[in-house]
């Protein structure tokens, strides 16, 4: 399937950056020998898994979509590989996405955009672009992906696919290449729910390597969704924040979110309005946290650690300095340097109070406004994206117009509670799939599955 459809940077959907056919079909074999034992170490042995190129995968390339990292193999697995391999999936390879996870559409990719599987001349939303496209063109019927500000749920929602950002700290962060590490979280991609509470299951839990990792068992996924599948939501209250979905939503994401509320309470929940007001600074608070964090983390390529080494031209014995400009200058894309500049300027001497200080509140604040909304109601919800996926090429150059497909995933990062998007169905206009977002308290992301499953 993936020699098929995913052609390369210039045709197909390019949703791999590598493929490693020869590990994959060895891990299948093994898993074969296994079953016929009789031993099986997980509800997915066997099921083959694209990984998003941003987590680290011992002797596989990991480039973060990034020219700077280019040739950088890791000498280890990243945690959630490591349960992967343990629990018998295959790894296909590693999926395309927006260099260091900059973006909403994956075209900020230096080795090309991903398209999207629903119309070739789209975007598949971003950063995780490659994972959704791979799991919506049937090229794997499982990923990973990351999400620091929407990157699994947008590109879910664009693609008709599900995809959950967990709760902050509830699966690991080790070997996963930090952006904004208190933004920052691996999750599943999937074809449905039940899929994802399986692969979240199996990849999720403390992990001693990640110092922010919670020190608890999840709650039973699986079981939630299953419960959710069964249809039964009697008691369950739902709000429908005031704040995500008004102006700027594109009417037919609109009639496609009514239509999910039509099933939540069909199926006996209650659906009531909660307004959050501070999620209207939402956006601005996390282009300013996430690029301060970014501009801190993407000091480390310095051109001595890591892949790419440049040679300033013309300098006979060129400093360090020299290098790690020339390095930087070459092995960095444009939204990179223009998020790096942002940070860095915000947390210059004498601005802390003026912009990360200031940020910093407003994100208490987001969180306020869910703590008082989840006394009043079990889930809230919204639609995942304000549009269904646009043209390649249309908001590539204003960054602004390209932060605002994030408007309603980012609040969930800010505040560290988990969210899924699983698809509303097409909307009337273009026949592109639209996105519904479910969020719950931290630490219930079963509330997240058994909505989900509900409503599948
Ligand atoms: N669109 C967001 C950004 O550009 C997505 C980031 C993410 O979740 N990795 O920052």
């Amino acid at each position: 399937r993936i020699d098929a459809v995913d052609g390369g940077p210039d045709a197909g959907v390019h949703a791999f950056l590598q493929v490693d056919a020869e590990g994959a079909l060895a891990a299948a074999a093994e898993s074969d020998r296994r079953r016929a034992d009789g031993e099986v170490r997980s509800p997915l042995d066997g099921v083959p898994i694209a990984v998003k190129d941003v987590l680290a995968t011992r002797g596989l390339a990991t480039t973060c979509g990034s020219r700077i990292l280019e040739g950088w193999l890791p000498p280890y697995d990243a945690t959630v590989v490591t349960r992967l391999r343990e629990g018998g999936l295959p790894i296909l390879g590693k999926t395309n996405m927006d260099e260091f996870a900059m973006g909403s559409s994956t075209e900020h990719s230096a080795y090309g955009p991903t398209r999207n599987p629903w119309d070739l001349e789209r975007i598949p939303g971003g950063s995780g672009g490659g994972s959704a496209a791979a799991v919506a063109a049937f090229e794997a019927p499982l990923a990973l992906g990351t999400d620091t500000g929407g990157s699994i749920r947008q590109p879910g929602a664009v693609t008709g696919t599900v995809g959950v950002k967990p709760t902050y700290g509830g699966v690991s962060r080790y070997g996963l290449v930090a952006m904004a590490n208190s933004l920052d979280q691996v999750g599943p991609v999937t074809r449905t729910v039940l899929d994802a509470a399986l692969l979240h299951e199996l990849v999720g839990g403390h992990d001693p390597r990640d110092s922010t990792s919670i020190d608890a068992p999840l709650p039973g996924l699986v079981e939630a969704a299953r419960q959710g599948a069964a249809g039964d939501l009697a008691g369950l209250r739902v709000g429908v924040i005031t704040e995500l979905g008004g102006e700027g939503y594109q009417a037919g994401v609109l009639a496609r979110f009514r239509d999910s509320l039509d099933l939540l309470v069909a199926a006996g929940a209650e659906v009531v309005e909660v307004s959050c007001p501070s999620f209207v600074h939402a956006l601005a608070t996390y282009y300013l946290v996430m690029p301060c964090e970014a501009s801190s983390n993407l000091a480390r390529f310095d051109a001595m650690r890591y892949g790419l080494r440049v040679l300033p031209e013309g300098v006979e014995a060129p400093s360090a300095e020299q290098v790690m400009r020339a390095t930087r200058d070459a092995g960095f894309g444009d939204e990179v340097k223009r998020r790096i500049v942002i940070g860095t300027y915000a947390l210059s001497s004498g601005y802390y109070d003026a912009y990360y200080g200031q940020a910093q509140k407003v994100r208490t604040l987001i969180s306020r406004d869910f703590e008082a909304a989840f006394g009043q109601v079990d889930v809230l919800v919204s639609p995942t994206s304000p549009t269904t996926a646009f043209r390649l090429g249309e908001k590539l150059d204003d960054p602004l117009a390209m932060y605002l497909n994030d408007l309603a995933t980012i609040p969930a990062n800010l505040a560290g509670v988990p969210g899924l998007s699983l698809p509303s169905g097409l909307a009337d206009e273009d026949g592109l799939p639209a996105g519904f977002q479910v969020l719950a308290p931290a630490t219930a992301d079963d509330r997240l599955y058994r909505v989900g499953a509900a409503l599948e």
